[in-house]
C-alpha cells in the first residue's frame, strides 16, 4: 500500500489499530479479476483488511490489502 493513511477531517496520520471480532479474522470477499479464469465461474477471494484509527478524532478506517 503507497503512501500515507490520513484522517479526511483532521488531516493527521491514521495509526495502525488491532480488530478483535471474536470469530477469527476479519475479512472481506470481492470478485476475482475480470480476466482472471477464477472470475469466469464466479469465484470470490478474499482479502485481509487493515484497520487504521485517527489518534483526533477516533475515526476508523478499514484497507483491504491484496
Ligand atoms: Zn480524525
Amino acid at each position: 500500500m503507497g503512501g500515507e493513511a490520513r484522517c479526511p477531517d483532521c488531516d493527521v496520520s491514521l495509526e495502525e489499530a488491532d480488530l478483535f471480532t471474536g470469530q477469527g479474522e476479519f475479512r472481506i470477499r470481492t470478485e476475482a479479476e475480470s480476466d482472471d479464469v477464477l472470475a469466469a465461474v464466479g469465484v470470490t477471494k478474499a482479502l485481509d483488511v487493515t484497520p487504521r484509527r485517527c489518534p483526533d478524532c477516533g475515526l476508523v478506517r478499514f484497507y483491504a490489502e491484496e
